[in-house]
């Protein structure tokens, strides 16, 4: 018998950025006065200190920024996939997002790698994001 991954519990404006992401398209929180794109999402722009924002669907399109390799699994849900690597993808709006890595193949990793986040929903219904080589 397998265990299942804990999945987790957002609250807030994370919240709201899984709901979108929930829906199958990745969401970005925009601020609503000067454009400026901002995760993970705040109540403020850092830029104009609007309050006011909405949520910008993104093709999930970017480079590969960092990541790290896991070997021992801190939750035994996630243990069949080791070693796994946990990615941070600076998108092409400029956010860095962190999803985990669909490359299939650690090795093929390296700075600047042009990625796409794919989201799909585990058996909790919560939504995963991964990334994948985009050329
Ligand atoms: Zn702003």
């Amino acid at each position: 018998m397998s265990i299942q991954p804990r999945a987790p519990q957002p609250e807030g404006l994370n919240l709201e950025f899984y709901e979108h992401a929930a829906s199958g398209t990745l969401h970005i929180q925009q601020c609503s006065d000067c454009g400026h794109f901002r995760h993970p999402p705040r109540y403020f722009c850092p830029v104009c200190f609007s309050s006011h924002y909405r949520w910008t669907p993104s093709e999930g399109r970017g480079t590969l920024f960092s990541w790290t390799v896991t070997h021992f699994p801190y939750d035994r849900g996630w243990a069949e996939g080791l070693p796994y690597a946990t990615l941070v993808v600076e998108l092409d709006e400029g956010v860095r997002l962190i999803g985990a890595d669909g490359t299939q193949d650690i090795a093929v990793l390296s700075p600047g790698l042009r990625m796409v986040g794919q989201l799909t929903q585990d058996s909790y219904g919560f939504p995963f994001l991964t990334f994948v080589e985009h050329p």
